[in-house]
């Protein structure tokens, strides 16, 4: 049998451990693991403390030589990251002060990216999900999910799919994959929501079973794509098929959170024009808020009320967005140090928005967290401050990533 293996001396593991999933966090919160090590086999953690007593086992060694801060691998629970084209001349037009309309009368919007990926090849987005992946294992993220949402019809979205899951046994990471065929409504299908919703249901949710592409069902509820009566049927039919339901929700007219919390979804994502009320639902129900910070940041709109959401009580997750439209930049730990900026979060609250907390927004048990029994998913910094990692904005960039005990970036 192959010898365990023990990797470090780290400066610092955060292990983010025994933390509470809901609520404000403060920094003293956080255990720091001083010159630690964590022992691993068969993909698993299967020891973490001091180095010096662990190194008195029978380990293999994979030595660290260097000042480094040791976390859980990054978990980036929202992305779009299997599309075709591009939305430069979006963003311009939009930065340039033209409108949401004027955009979509020109060509833009997400239609544009529907018609970009409607006529890509299943491999060019395999292609896309493969590089957009490897930039964001460069940053530290392990973990992250992926919808399909621009294709928009029963064998589109199945294109999507089929790529995102041949994508997830060609990268590093773990792909989540969700079904957002509920986006928009397709405009080949004249505004018809309640029709589109019912083939959907009808055709494609079967489809995803019997080739077993997602477990995730998910929708936009927002004045420009589906209102909750509209939706109400969709959900119920997700539901009695055994999919798990999450909701782009309060993006820019509250309304979506409620929904959610009603079909008792996973996460509710947005949630940038959240009220108290919906602030107050979320913080009583199990529904995990997952704050957008980038998409914030591409359209230049408020950030989600994240400070709120955490003193009364709620689940907070964050998440990259990464999309063409509104969330160009793509990046997860950037977005999130700028929101604990504007937000005024804890280091913990924003570490605990990218790992442990993210892993809930996905169902995840196995990770999130460095503990014994865990998958032996962390990366480590060049420092020897875990502050330093918010600190730098996103900018000191990962030199270890170890995905399932493995080393996975170059040393
Ligand atoms: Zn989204």
């Amino acid at each position: 049998m192959k010898k365990a293996i023990l990797i470090g001396p780290f400066t610092q593991i955060l292990p983010l451990n025994k933390l509470p999933l809901r609520g404000a966090l403060k920094d003293e919160q956080l255990e720091v693991i001083n010159h630690g090590g964590i022992v691993v086999s068969g993909g698993k953690i299967i020891a973490i403390g001091a180095y010096e007593e662990l190194k008195k086992g029978d380990h293999e060694l994979e030595v660290i030589n260097e000042s480094q801060v040791c976390i859980p691998g990054l978990i980036d629970a929202h992305t779009h990251i299997c599309f075709g084209g591009t939305r430069a001349n979006d963003y311009a037009m939009r930065n340039s002060g033209k409108s949401y309309l004027q955009i979509a009368k020109a060509g833009g919007g997400i239609w544009d990216t529907v018609t970009q990926t409607r006529m890509a090849s299943k491999k060019q987005l395999i292609d896309g999900i493969i590089h957009r992946s490897n930039r964001h294992l460069k940053n530290g993220v392990t973990t992250l999910e992926v919808k399909s949402g621009y294709g928009l019809s029963v064998d589109q979205e199945l294109k999507m799919l089929r790529a995102i899951k041949e994508a997830n046994s060609q990268v590093k990471q773990d792909l989540i994959s969700t079904c957002l065929a509920a986006h928009m409504v397709p405009k080949d299908w004249n505004n018809s929501a309640e029709a589109y919703l019912l083939e959907i249901s009808e055709s494609l949710f079967p489809a995803l079973k019997a080739e077993d592409l997602t477990q995730r069902i998910d929708a936009f509820i927002e004045d420009s794509a589906f209102s909750g009566l509209e939706i109400a049927p969709y959900f119920k039919a997700a539901k009695k098929q055994g999919f798990d339901i999450t909701v782009h929700a309060d993006q820019f007219t509250p309304g979506g959170s409620e929904i959610a919390v009603h079909y008792k979804a996973i996460s509710a994502d947005h949630l940038e024009v959240s009220s108290q009320k919906e602030i107050d639902l979320l913080a009583q129900s199990e529904t995990i808020a997952v704050a957008l910070p980038g998409a914030s940041i591409g359209l230049g709109c408020d950030f989600t009320p994240v400070r709120k959401l955490l003193d009364a009580g709620a689940i907070v997750a964050i998440a990259s967005d990464h999309n063409p439209g509104s969330a160009p930049m793509g990046d997860l730990l950037t977005p999130a140090c700028i929101l604990g900026a504007f937000q005024k979060l804890s280091n913990a609250e924003v570490l605990a928005g990218i790992t442990f907390r993210a892993a809930a927004a996905l169902k995840l048990k196995d990770r999130g967290i460095l503990e014994i029994g865990h998958k032996a998913d962390f990366i480590s910094y060049p420092t020897n401050n875990y502050q330093e990692i918010t600190y730098q904005q996103g900018q000191l960039k990962p030199n270890g990533v170890w995905k399932n005990g493995t080393r996975v970036n170059p040393s």
